[in-house]
């Protein structure tokens, strides 16, 4: 492993900003191009938006937590929260699939993260809490000099 970091905060929506501008930094090493770190940033966005308001409702409580591993040019992410879960992730995967209709979501959110990461995966328990994992591999060049 090259480097790591760990992020947790409350449930509030401002923190999404805060999770976007540390992954933001933890890449940044990685010199990603403008297309790599901004699929980057809305898998994370993403993720971290699901688990504040639908883990947890907004409560400004429950803690998410934002753990970024890189290794070479694949970073991984997990992002946790342990609110309240999904029945079906494979439903709640379905694009437009949304349990929130009345907040303008669309229900793409994992469409999009699917589409931008190289390997993503949902963990969840009603009741426990949801995990999502997911890693991206960055093909810039200056790589290949820090490694
Ligand atoms: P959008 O992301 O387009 O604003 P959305 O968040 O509803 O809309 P997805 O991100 O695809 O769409 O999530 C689909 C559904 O999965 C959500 O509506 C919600 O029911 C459920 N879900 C996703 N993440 C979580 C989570 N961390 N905890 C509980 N439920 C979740
Ligand atoms: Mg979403």
């Amino acid at each position: 492993m090259d480097n790591e970091m760990t992020l947790s905060f409350v449930a509030l929506s401002e923190n999404e900003s805060l999770a976007r501008i540390a992954i933001t930094s933890f890449v940044a090493q990685l010199d990603p191009t403008i297309d790599e770190l901004s699929e980057f940033k809305t898998i994370v966005s993403e993720a971290v938006s699901n688990a504040i308001i639908h883990g947890y409702d907004e409560d400004g409580k429950g803690i998410v937590t934002v753990h970024a591993v890189r290794e070479g040019d694949v970073v991984s992410v997990v992002v946790k929260d342990e609110g309240k879960g999904i029945p079906n992730i494979k439903k709640a995967m379905e694009p437009l699939y949304t349990t929130k209709p009345d907040m303008e979501r669309s229900g793409m959110g994992f469409t999009i993260m699917e589409s931008f990461a190289d390997h993503l995966q949902v963990e969840s328990e009603p009741g426990v809490g949801t995990v999502v994992t997911f890693s991206k591999k960055f093909h810039s060049m200056k790589m290949k000099q820090i490694s």
